[in-house]
């Protein structure tokens, strides 16, 4: 199985979808217990990381992927 990094502000598609129909959720915080919002309805829960590594279909987008290699953001 194909390991998941997750990271904050990270959009994930689950498996199966939040009873509100939505099965995309944004990443809170990460750690051994992950904070998850709900995009549909905005709800936001804490679910164990492997619990959440195998719900997950796929990451739909990561905020962290357009700041490269560089580390820190840029401000203006
Ligand atoms: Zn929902």
């Amino acid at each position: 199985m194909q390991i998941i990094r997750f990271e904050v502000g990270d959009t994930v598609e689950l498996k199966k979808p939040h009873p509100c129909g939505t099965k995309e959720f944004k990443i809170l915080r990460v750690g051994s217990e992950m904070r998850v919002v709900c995009l549909g309805c905005g709800r936001d829960m804490n679910v164990d990381r492997i619990k959440l590594e195998k719900a997950t279909k796929r990451i739909l987008s990561s905020e962290t992927a357009e700041k490269g290699t560089a580390g820190i953001p840029s401000k203006d």
